[in-house]
């Protein structure tokens, strides 16, 4: 068993979610994970973790895992609502049940992950959220239209969360990386798009690995509870 607080990851089945789960398993923490896909949660092999398998468009199957691993290893101390979908493409080409799914995901999934754990974090005086955005929540990129709308959304929230929880507090961390070598690109249905995405990708000398997330955000986590890094933003070095 360990001393450490109870760490819960969205989207810990794969990318950037898995390689944060790893981290903090490496640092000692429990862990929930949350993602669609058990199998791939559970072949990660983490010792000390509650794994669920939940679809952050679901508020109750969010509360329900959150109170299950909360019973085993105590409160929740890091919520990283991490889970995203990226159907990049042409705004007139793109099927508008495209832009259901990323704002339904990326949106209300992430305000899920948020209200699971805000008001106990709040009454008890300390936690960290840590929101995943994109270097698309801080300016637009082509093919990008709605998956940007969600991640501005993530800034505005992030902000407005971390105003709202200071005094409390609670820490608000948003993250915006730019191209890291994850499944992702497993979301863009449009070949056009996907072709453009790949070069651009060649042209700045490929992503960067997601254990790099990882690290930053554990580091930043492990600083004391009156220190905040308020947001990271980790680019591969020729993106513009
Ligand atoms: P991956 O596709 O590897 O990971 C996405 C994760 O989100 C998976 O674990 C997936 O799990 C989970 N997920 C998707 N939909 C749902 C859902 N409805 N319910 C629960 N979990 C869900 O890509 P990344 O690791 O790159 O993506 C993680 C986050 O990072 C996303 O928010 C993405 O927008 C963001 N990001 C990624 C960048 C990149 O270049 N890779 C750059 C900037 C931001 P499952 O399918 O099993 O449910």
């Amino acid at each position: 068993m360990t001393d450490k607080p109870l760490v819960a990851i969205t989207g810990a089945s794969s990318g950037i979610g898995e390689a944060t789960a790893k981290a903090f398993a490496e640092a000692g923490h429990p862990l929930l994970l949350m993602a669609r896909r058990k199998d791939r949660m559970e072949a990660l092999g983490l010792a000390v973790a509650e794994i669920a398998e939940v679809d952050v468009r679901d508020r109750g199957a969010i509360a329900a895992a959150v109170q299950r691993a909360e019973a085993r290893f105590g409160p929740v101390d890091l919520m990283f609502a991490n889970a995203g979908v990226a159907h990049l493409a042409d705004i007139a080409r793109q099927p508008p049940e495209e832009w259901d799914e990323m704002i339904d995901i990326n949106t209300k999934g992430l305000m899920n992950a948020v209200h699971a754990v805000l008001k106990p974090m709040k009454e008890r005086s300390t936690g960290t959220i840590v929101l995943m955005s994109s270097i698309a929540g801080r300016k637009t990129y082509p093919d990008h239209t709605v998956y940007c709308g969600t991640k501005f959304f993530t800034h505005a929230v992030g902000e407005s969360l971390r105003e709202y929880l200071a005094p409390h507090g609670v820490r608000v961390q948003v993250i915006s990386p730019g191209v890291i070598e994850t499944e992702v690109l497993s979301g863009v249905n449009d070949p056009e798009t996907l072709k453009n995405y790949r070069e651009n990708k060649v042209k700045m000398g490929g992503g960067i690995p997601a254990s790099h997330v990882a690290e930053l955000i554990l580091s930043t986590y492990q600083m004391p509870q009156n220190a905040l890094v308020q947001e990271i933003v980790l680019t591969p070095t020729r993106q513009s």
